[in-house]
């Protein structure tokens, strides 16, 4: 099969064939369907493995699908994205930021990157301008929240990517802080992506705390 048999919606399958990806890899071809179907996720995937696209394709088909975001003000001091890219650098951040702009072009979805290490004022601005997808690292977005100019009740869509390296930076409180705040009415309900390359306890412990119902997948 090639991404052209899968319905992702005519924008963003568009892109994907201006990104040249016509086969795809194992992870996406098994975790693709469990995330368009609504279930949450808990894949066992390596760095190179394709795992940007297989959580950033369902994340975009699904707004899309949805319909136009609810009407924020222009200029509003709280952003209310639908989805969340959880990730524990700088680096892959920017890295995800700039995969999930090409995929979401011309589809309506705005993608936004925060982290620290860098002056958080343009990352404010780009934060006013709109938001559906936000990727972030831990730190950065407890900070964005405390400041009230992150809100995370409209969450739709979390994936925490590299988690076993995001524990292995003692970010496990902030995640917990993070996931604490999804999930809250009026939508209330979101669906998880958990990536991980390596599956230990306490990476077990999250995907039961985080996860619902989960379909665990080992490529
Ligand atoms: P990732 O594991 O998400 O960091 O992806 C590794 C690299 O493979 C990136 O450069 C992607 O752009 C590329 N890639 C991901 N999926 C495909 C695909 N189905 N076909 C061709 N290249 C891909």
């Amino acid at each position: 099969a090639t991404f052209a048999d899968i319905d992702l919606g005519n924008a963003l399958n568009e892109n994907i064939r201006r990104c040249r990806y016509v086969k795809p890899t194992p992870v996406q071809r098994h975790a693709i369907p469990i995330a368009l179907s609504g279930r949450d996720l808990m894949a066992c995937a390596q760095t190179g493995s394709g795992k940007t696209a297989a959580f950033c394709f369902p994340i975009i088909s699904g707004i899309m699908r949805g319909g136009p975001p609810p009407h924020r003000p222009r200029g509003a001091r709280t952003a209310y994205p639908l989805a969340l890219i959880l990730s524990p650098t700088r680096e892959l951040s920017a890295q995800i930021h700039d995969e999930a702009k090409k995929f979401s072009y011309q589809t309506g979805v705005r993608v936004v990157v925060a982290y620290g290490g860098a002056p958080i004022n343009h990352q404010l601005r780009e934060l006013e301008r709109g938001v559906e997808i936000l990727v972030a690292t831990p730190g950065r977005l407890v900070d964005l929240l405390e400041r009230a100019r992150v809100s995370l009740q409209m969450i739709r869509y979390l994936a925490l990517d590299e988690a076993d390296r995001m524990l292995d930076m003692g970010f496990e409180p902030q995640i917990r802080k993070i996931v604490e705040q999804t999930d809250m009415p009026p939508r209330g309900v979101r669906q998880t992506m958990l990536f991980s390359a390596t599956f230990p306890r306490e990476i077990q412990r999250l995907a039961s705390d985080f996860l619902a119902n989960y379909i665990f997948l080992a490529v």
